[in-house]
């Protein structure tokens, strides 16, 4: 210890000295000793020094499964008459007991029409159309022959008679239960294949007359029929054996009764078109129609 050392010491020791007399003679006679503070809150107090702490490592979002993916069912053997959803018609079926008059009153419009005017010139009168006015299945045929024209009524001359035909042995109904009519209600010279503007002119009367009678199903009969209400140029061997949608009416499509006077090997594909439309209509299929 140095000299300057030793004279700090007894000068601190001098001054504790009087400090503690001083005490005495204040009449204190003890000094308590100081709290004792437990390592770890005194560890509390003490400044550390920085502690480098790792950053918290940054990990990728996590993945979640994606939803499962919802699949459509399948579809399985359905009714046709539910086949195509909702009614394409603007307004609903009229109530049956006023389809009468409806039909009645759309008659004597078409029979005063001129749209087609070489049409309108040549025919002996206008077709209308026959049947129920309630019934399930509508057939479409394409214009009237000289039969038809003749009689005012389709389906009336040797074509005719193989559609009737059709109907009662092939499907067990009557002419009476069903509808008919053509997309053209006058006669084209020498039966000739209707105009596209003939068609045009002549379908939105057609059109009424189904929106009117409501059918549940349509069998159209050969190309014209076909290619007018499903607005689509496909071959008739292409359109016929399914199922095709009219403003939510289930259509099948086969050959015209006169094709098949024409080319009778085609009368099997007919019979299995009509087969289809019995079965969803819940009809009784005979293994053979009757002769
Ligand atoms: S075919 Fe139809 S649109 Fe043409 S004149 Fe006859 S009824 Fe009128």
């Amino acid at each position: 210890m140095s000299l300057e050392a030793s004279d700090e010491h007894a000068l601190l020791l001098r001054m504790v000295q009087q400090h503690l007399d001083s005490l005495r003679r204040a009449g204190v006679d003890r000094i308590p000793a100081p709290p004792v503070i437990p390592p770890r809150t005194r560890a509390i107090h003490l400044r550390s020094a920085p502690v480098e702490v790792p950053n918290e490592p940054v990990l990728p979002p996590p993945i979640v499964a994606p939803p499962p993916a919802v699949v459509p069912p399948i579809p399985t053997a359905t009714p046709a008459s539910s086949l195509f959803g909702s009614s394409g018609f603007d307004t609903p079926a009229p109530p049956p007991s006023e389809r009468p008059a409806l039909l009645a009153e759309l008659r004597a419009e078409v029979a005063q029409c001129t749209r087609c005017p070489h049409l309108a010139a040549t025919r002996t009168q206008t077709v209308f159309g026959t049947g129920s006015p309630t019934a399930r299945l509508f057939f479409v045929g394409e214009a009237p022959g000289g039969d038809e024209d003749r009689l005012g009524e389709p389906f009336v001359g040797r074509a005719g008679a193989l559609l009737t035909d059709m109907i009662t042995k092939g499907m067990g109904l009557t002419r009476e239960e069903v509808y008919i009519a053509n997309v053209l209600k006058s006669r084209p010279p020498e039966n000739r294949t209707p105009l596209p503007d003939e068609v045009g002119h002549c379908l939105p009367f057609l059109e009424r007359q189904i929106a009117i009678i409501r059918p549940q199903y349509l069998c159209l009969l050969g190309r014209t029929a076909a290619s007018a209400l499903l607005d689509t140029a496909l071959s008739l061997a292409r359109l016929r054996g399914r199922w095709h949608n009219y403003r939510g009416i289930p259509a099948i499509v086969t050959y015209h009764p006169s094709y098949l006077l024409r080319y009778p090997e085609e009368k099997k594909k007919a019979w299995e078109d009509l087969q289809m439309l019995m079965q969803a209509m819940g009809l009784k299929v005979p293994k053979r129609p009757k002769a």
